[in-house]
């Protein structure tokens, strides 16, 4: 009996596709994801109605798919005259959906652009509500995320900053895995808003697989830089875009092998530990400081999708009102 040549073809890459599984299986990744930037990357061109309207869609798809995730904080976005009951509500979903609250400073302040002592006070003055609501679930403050992952431009800074941060009870929660979605995410509000559905498309496409790229070389680089592939740390932050399509990104983490752990799991990774004396003037994922710090050169990365930058700068340019200021 002849086999129909597309059975064939079918058979083929069902088998190819169960061999990709099973060795990513056999990887067994795994990755904890943290959200930044909260209540919302764009909480001061959003109304509160839209931030709680994007926060409980986001929160209950991670609730829904079981996965762990932690939210970095900026106070001073609560204060929006006749809105500030509603956005303290939007960091209360966190915490009612069993999720965890962190700091990252009042107004997401750059080490690297600010002297210390004025970056101390703005991580003092981030923790008031937070803690607060933090108390209500029986729960402490104690993760902190670096604004633009900016940890210091000089070794002395860099060290007295983290004295400070563990003195106040704070582990620092370092990143290694990034896609730079904020990126993404600006654009695909501009066009939500116009209701561009063709180009929300596009966006989320490229959104899918620069972030599966990323992860591919974050893979690789682990390995030359680690010895193995560290539990991951995932940056994301606070977006429409994320509210309506982390299902998908998450989709994208699994066929990779991943498991989706909790942040404190995840600090457990010895690579947490690794000598790492990175400075500079642009703040990097941790992988990248490892690297930096055995005197290696990261090189490879995937170039982020020209057309979204282009856009993304157009953008800001025609309405100002999408900003490309980056903002991990
Ligand atoms: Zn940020």
């Amino acid at each position: 009996m002849k086999i129909p040549p597309f059975l064939t073809v079918a058979v083929v890459l069902g088998l190819a596709s169960a061999v990709m599984f099973a060795q990513a299986r056999k990887l067994d990744r795994q990755v904890a994801v943290t959200i930044d930037d909260l209540p919302a990357g764009m909480a001061d061109r959003l109304p509160a109605a839209d931030i709680t309207a994007l926060t409980t869609k986001l929160l209950t798809t991670l609730r829904d798919q079981k996965v762990p995730a932690v939210g970095f904080v900026n106070e001073k976005k609560l204060y929006k005259p006749g809105e500030v009951d509603e956005r303290i509500r939007c960091l209360q979903l966190w915490l009612d959906y069993g999720f965890e609250l962190g700091n990252h400073t009042f107004t997401h302040m750059s080490l690297n652009q600010a002297g210390l002592k004025a970056w101390e006070d703005d991580v003092i003055q981030g923790e008031s509500v937070t803690k607060l609501l933090l108390a209500q679930h029986r729960m402490k403050l104690r993760y902190f995320r670096h604004p633009y992952l900016d940890t210091g431009r000089d070794l002395a800074t860099r060290r007295e900053a983290e004295m400070f941060l563990v003195e106040r009870g704070y582990r620092i929660a370092p990143i290694t895995l990034d896609g730079w979605d904020w990126m993404f995410a600006g654009l695909y509000e501009d066009a939500k808003k116009r209701s561009d559905a063709v180009l929300q498309q596009q966006i989320v496409k490229e959104y899918l697989a620069y972030h599966d790229a990323v992860f591919a070389y974050a893979e690789q680089l682990s390995a030359k830089v680690v010895g193995y592939e560290p539990k991951q740390i995932l940056l994301l932050h606070a977006s429409n875009l994320e509210a309506d399509h982390i299902g998908e990104l998450l989709d994208v983490l699994r066929k990779r092998g991943y498991r989706l752990i909790t942040l404190e799991d995840a600090l457990g990774d010895a690579a947490y530990s690794l000598p790492d004396t990175y400075v500079g003037e642009e703040g990097t994922g941790w992988i990248d400081h490892w690297a930096i710090s055995q005197g290696k050169i990261p090189q490879g990365a995937p170039p982020f999708p020209q057309w979204v930058m282009e856009r993304t700068k157009d953008l800001h340019l025609s309405t100002g009102q999408v900003s490309a200021q980056p903002s991990n």
